[in-house]
Order: structure tokens, then sequence, then C-alpha cells
């Protein structure tokens, strides 16, 4: 059996594998021979040196091997509370393992097993030593010895049925099958040149690392088999972004654009202000890519308030001039008609044409538009993000902007492919995305960054306080809106069927109305209102009919209220971190001071205190997005897994950035020399596809 025909042999047919395991491997996504040893084990056990019992001392993690002399369920004092202990010995001496509340270990174990247990040593006392809670595996067959103790072994997280000690027999079974000969996925060349082992030897020493490995290395995944792996994903994964790009580069547009003094000089005309560096830079970047034969695929990100509104404005400008149409397309209705009074009172000195589509246009006057927008005499027409998709044809599109686009891949190429388009297209989101994230995410799009703010804008004072001092908030607040501002107070909402949450947003409107606030307006804004009703909310809250809005996280993408100057947050332990900023940027937006204060409910948790930290820490949605990253990994980022996180199976975006970027690198220089030919590349973006499952966007 050759390397690669071993590589694909369904796990189902590897001794030790009958229906059940190979079920459970399945659910968990190993199907193949080459998907158990493209995983990395979770951790490495150093057992060539498992400790003798009697030199054990407490504090020390350590492994043993022995027999168990006896075992059984203890009862406590504490009703409902088991305790699960085994005397085990090796030659030295015996010492007990003790496992709280987990009763089913009863069926796990029995005297004389041979047994390896890792844990940390506890002193008891007078009773001497204990491992308490330690990891254990069973060894009763002949080979124990070679594969699970005796050397530094590989411990594989338990899947279903397959424990971490089965695993360890089936990767080093199919490892004892694996033939020198494995075809390598790295070119020779830059393997060599970047001293990686090759891929037969990588694997190996990844499952059984050899006798002197680092223990520690092991552990932080940082040997040179280790990396090699991991390098060789990041390098197929930059390969496959390459090739998306030199297919998308083969798209044309069907117009050109052009830039000269003429539009220079009405650019400048309808500028109400200077652009800050940032804007400058991101412009430039927006305007290089449309005077390109191919179409634009660029991603603007910019934090709340950097101003991202204008430079689209800009872009669609240099398109209008050139006798395009834009479509300019926001989440909710309510941006939609913030941005069509925006960009109409800019443009109401030049010749261009605003519409606006909303679900209350009437019919009459929708069909008038439509009319309009098919003979070209409207330049650019603001709508939801459904725009483009439903009924409007235009006279000749140039130019989409997206603007506060979370859901990635909402607008599919191929879906404005199939409309005979091709538009240039500018996302736009306040959304901070690490940079690696954001290359994995956006792997085919550009991104330009605007990360300064327009002058004069104060960051947000920001404040965590438990909630037991919610008086003093309250009396902060109402300085606030005697001094004529006005005030956001933020439910968490984790469901929109959360009734009891729901219920706690209520209470508090009427609580603040009647009690706290008898005086001034209060309104309450959540999902569950028809969308008029959340407008109307809304709308008298941003014309300043409303002093305080309860609402829930609906409020989180949108509104421009530059009189709002609080944001108090309850229950802002149970916020994400990358949440609560997006609702911080609902105030500061205007000249005056602004506040934040996180109430909390204690006690905190390690990771909501870091959040909260991080919060009163910094207003740099770069910095808070780096740091979300970290508390939650990536597959958490964007709260949900389905947000088109490609799926890599070694690479850790965290860990593994600089491997990342190495690889991007030298996987366009081998781009340059090698010249794939497209039926080579077609099939390199099949295998991509399938792998990565990165979402279309652009
Ligand atoms: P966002 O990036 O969140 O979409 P906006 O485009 O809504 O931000 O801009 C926020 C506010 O800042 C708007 O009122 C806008 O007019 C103003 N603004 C944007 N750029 C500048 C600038 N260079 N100088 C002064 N004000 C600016
Ligand atoms: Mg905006």
């Amino acid at each position: 059996m050759t390397a690669d025909e071993l590589f694909a042999t369904p796990l189902q047919y590897l001794k030790g594998v009958g229906p059940r395991r190979a079920a459970d491997l399945e659910h968990a996504g190993l199907h193949t021979v080459e998907d158990l040893l493209y995983r990395f084990p979770n951790r490495y056990e150093d057992r060539s040196r498992l400790q003798p019992i009697v030199s054990l001392r407490p504090g020390q993690a350590a492994s043993i091997a022995g027999r168990i002399l006896s075992c059984g369920l203890r009862f406590t004092r504490r009703p409902g509370f088991k305790i699960f202990e085994a005397l085990v010995a090796d030659e030295s001496g015996p010492m007990r393992a003790v496992w709280l509340n987990q009763p089913f270990l009863r069926d796990v174990f029995a005297a004389g097993q041979h047994v390896v247990f890792y844990g940390v040593v506890d002193a008891r006392g007078g009773a001497g030593l204990q491992l308490t809670n330690p990891q254990y595996e069973i060894l009763d067959d002949e080979d124990g010895e070679t594969i699970h103790t005796g050397r530094i072994v590989p411990v594989y997280e338990k899947i279903g049925s397959v424990t971490p000690k089965i695993q360890r027999r089936l990767v080093f079974d199919v490892l004892q099958r694996l033939p020198s000969e494995v075809p390598d996925h790295l070119p020779e060349e830059l393997r060599l040149r970047l001293q990686m082992p090759a891929r037969h030897a990588a694997l190996l020493a990844t499952h059984f690392p050899p006798a002197d490995a680092s223990i520690e290395a092991l552990n932080r995944f940082a040997t040179p088999p280790q990396r090699r792996l991991i390098f060789e994903e990041a390098f197929l994964f930059q390969m496959g972004v390459l090739a998306r790009r030199q297919a998308a580069a083969s798209e044309q547009k069907t117009a050109t654009i052009r830039v000269d003094d003429r539009i220079r000089d009405s650019a400048r005309r309808v500028l109400p202000f200077r652009l800050t560096t940032g804007q400058k830079q991101a412009l430039k970047e927006i305007v290089d890519d449309l005077q390109r034969p191919q179409p634009m695929n660029r991603l603007l990100q910019g934090d709340v308030g950097a101003g991202k509104t204008i430079v689209a404005l800009l872009a669609a400008l240099v398109a209008m001039e050139n006798g395009l149409q834009v479509a300019f397309m926001a989440p909710t209705e309510i941006l939609a008609e913030q941005h069509f009074l925006n960009i109409s009172r800019l443009l109401q000195s030049s010749r261009f044409r605003v519409a606006l589509f909303t679900g209350s246009t009437s019919t009459a006057a929708r069909k008038q538009q439509l009319a309009e927008v098919e003979a070209g005499s409207v330049h650019l027409v603001v709508g939801t993000h459904a725009l483009v998709q439903g009924d409007v044809r235009f006279h000749q599109l140039g130019l989409v902007v997206i603007d506060e686009q979370h859901r990635f891949g909402v607008l599919q190429r191929a879906t404005l492919r199939g409309k005979g388009l091709s538009p240039d297209v500018l996302v736009m989101t306040a959304t901070p995305i690490p940079r690696t994230l954001a290359l994995t995410l956006y792997g085919d799009l550009d991104v330009s960054v605007i990360r300064d703010t327009p002058p004069g804008r104060l960051p947000v004072r920001t404040f965590a306080k438990p909630e037991s001092r919610h008086d003093e908030v309250f009396e902060f607040l109402r300085g606030q809106i005697d001094a004529g501002r006005q005030a956001y107070v933020i439910y968490p909402l984790v469901e929109e069927s959360d009734k009891i949450d729901l219920k706690a947003a209520t209470e508090m409107a009427d609580h603040l109305a009647q009690e706290i606030f008898p005086s001034d307006k209060v309104g309450l804004l959540h999902g569950r209102l028809k969308a008029d009703a959340k407008d109307r909310v809304m709308k008298a809250f941003a014309a300043g009919e409303l002093h305080i809005l309860v609402s829930t996280t609906v409020v989180e993408v949108g509104i421009d209220v530059p009189n709002a100057t609080v944001m108090l947050i309850e229950h802002a332990e149970r916020f994400g971190l990358s949440q609560l900023h997006q609702l911080r940027g609902r105030v500061g937006r205007g000249a005056a001071q602004s506040f934040c204060f996180l109430l909390y409910q204690s006690p905190l948790s390690e990771e909501a205190r870091e959040r909260l930290k991080a919060m009163t820490d910094t207003t740099d949605g770069f910095e808070i997005a780096e740091r979300d990253l970290r508390l939650r990994g990536p597959g958490d980022f964007f709260g949900t897994r389905q947000a088109g996180m490609p799926t890599f199976r070694l690479i850790d975006l965290v860990r593994d950035r600089e491997l990342l970027d190495v690889a991007g690198v030298e996987a366009a220089r081998w781009f340059e020399t090698a010249a794939p030919p497209p039926q080579a590349l077609d099939r390199m973006l099949q295998a991509w596809a399938d792998r990565f499952r990165l979402m279309e966007i652009g």
C-alpha cells in the first residue's frame, strides 16, 4: 500500500475500529487515516521516567505505574458526595488515588489491573501522599511497555468510546505501516531552506517523540516536527488564498473608471471636513482599486466613529462621476434612512440624485423609483442588504457599498454575476478583526484599516462597578440628563425568546420611568417588537424625545445619537468583550465627554474579570479584539461557529500567527516561481474549498 492509499483509508478498516468506534470517530470529523494522523495529541506525558512512588513529593506533577491493590467507592458525610478511591503500588511502595464524584469509576477499575496515573501529588496530612483526580490509563496488553509507557507518550482527547489509549494504539499501528516514501506537500527546496523535517519523520516524531525531545516544547507544540506539520497546513491554506485571488483576477469589469482633476474637485466640494490620515490612506487604496480592470473586493475596517461613511461616499462619487450607479446598503432600515439623509445632504449641491428604498415606500412611489434607477436618472440608491438581491434593476451598477457587515457571506459575488453584474464591492465593518482572523476570514479580500479617529473626540471613560453600587450610577445618570444628555441602559438578552431577561428589561424600564426618573421619558427597545415599533422608539430617542433608552442588545449595530453620553450596561459579566465594545461605541460620538458603566454581579469568573478589565484598560477596538481572541479562541470570536471560520486541523490562530505569516510569504514566492497551470489551480481550489470551508464573500 502506498502512503497516499494508506492516508485515504477509512478508519473503519483499521484493526480495532468496529462500527461503534468508527461512528464515534466519524462524528468527530475523523474519516480517514490522514484525519487521524493530522490531529495533534492534546498533550504529552513523559512516561520514560515513571517515578517510583517513594520518591514523590507534594506539589509535583508525576506519572506513576503500578498495580491496583484495592479500590472502591467511599461515601462521605456530605450527602450525595462520593469519593472513589484506589490503592496502587509499584515496587517501591503503595499510595492512594482519589476521584471526587466520579462513581462510575467503580466499573472502570478492578484490583490487579496494571495502571498508569498522571496527576499532581497532594499531601494528606498524616495519611501520606495521594493523587487527586489523576488522569489514568489501564494497561493490560502485552506491548503496553513500548507504546503506553517507558517513553514520552501522546495523550489524545477522548472521542466517544475511543479512549486516548485506543487512539494511541491506532496511531502507532498506522505509523508502523506508513512507508518511508511519503509524498511531501512542501517543495523540497523550501523545506530544506526552512530546515524542516520531511513529512514522514514529522508525523512519526509528532505522535511518538524521540527520547531526547523536550516535553515542555512538545506541550507548546513548538518542536520542529510539530511546527513543520503546522506550517504544511498554513502553506496549503495560503496557496489556496492565492489561487482564489488569481481566479478573481481573471474577472473583468465592464466599465473603466478614471480619476482626473475634475473628479478631485468635485470630491473636494462635497467634503465637509478634512480627512484624517487613516481616511486618506483608505480612500487612496479604494480609488486605486476602482481604476483597475478587475472588480474590487475590499473590506474597510474602522472602529465605530472612525468615519467610514465619508470614505465610502467619496468612492461612490468617483464611480458616479464615471457614469456609474452606486448601491449603498445598510443592515437595517433605520440605518439606511440615516445614510440617506446624510448622503442627500452632502450631495445636495451636486448633480447626483439619491433614492431611498425601504419597506415603507408606497407601491406607486416605489414603481417610479425602480423606473428611474433602471433608466439611470437616479445615481445612488440607499437600502438594506436585500437591495441588490431584490427586484431593483440598475442601468449600470458600478459600485456596491455594504455597511456594517457582521454576517459574512450575505452578498455573494455569484449572485451578482448571476445578474450580469461585476461591480466593485466595498464592505465596511466596525468589528475590529485581529489581523490573523482577517487573513483567514477574508483570505481573498483586500483590507483597508482606519485606525485613527476624527479630531476632537474624547475617549469614553469606562468604569466597572458591582451591582451593589447601582445608586451611585443612577445619580450620575441623573446629572447627565439634567445637563440635557441622553443615556442607554442595556440588558443582556441571550436569546430573543428568553422571557426572563425580557421581563428584567421591561421591569427595569418601568422602575426607571416610575421611581428613579419620574419626570423624564424612558423608552424600551427589544427584539420582540415589530420592526416599525422598533423604528419608532429609535427615532424618538434619536430626536431627543426620549431621555433614557432601556434596550436589549438590538441597539448594538446602528444608530448615531451624538447627544447620548451614558452607556450603562447591566450584567456586563454576561457579555462578550467585542459586544461590550460595540455597545460602548454607541456613545462618545459627540463633542461632550461620554461615560460607560459596566455593572456586574459578583462573584466574577476569571474570564469575566479579564473582559471588564480590558474594557476599562483601553478603548482601542483592535486591542480589544486581540484580547477577545485570546480569551475566547477563534472559534468563538464571532459568537457562533457558523460565521464561516475556516476549520484548521493543526493551526491555532493565536499560537501560530508567525508561522502563518511565513507561510504566506513562502506561498506567494512559490506561486511566482512555479506558476502552476490552470488545471492544477482548479484542483487545488477544489481541495482547498472542501478542506477549509471558507465562506464566499465580496
Ligand atoms: P463610522 O466609521 O462608525 O461609520 P461615521 O462615518 O458615521 O463613522 O462618522 C462618525 C462621525 O464623524 C460622523 O458624524 C462624521 O460626519 C464625522 N466625521 C467623519 N470623518 C470626519 C473627519 N475627518 N473630521 C471630522 N468629522 C468627521
Ligand atoms: Mg457607520
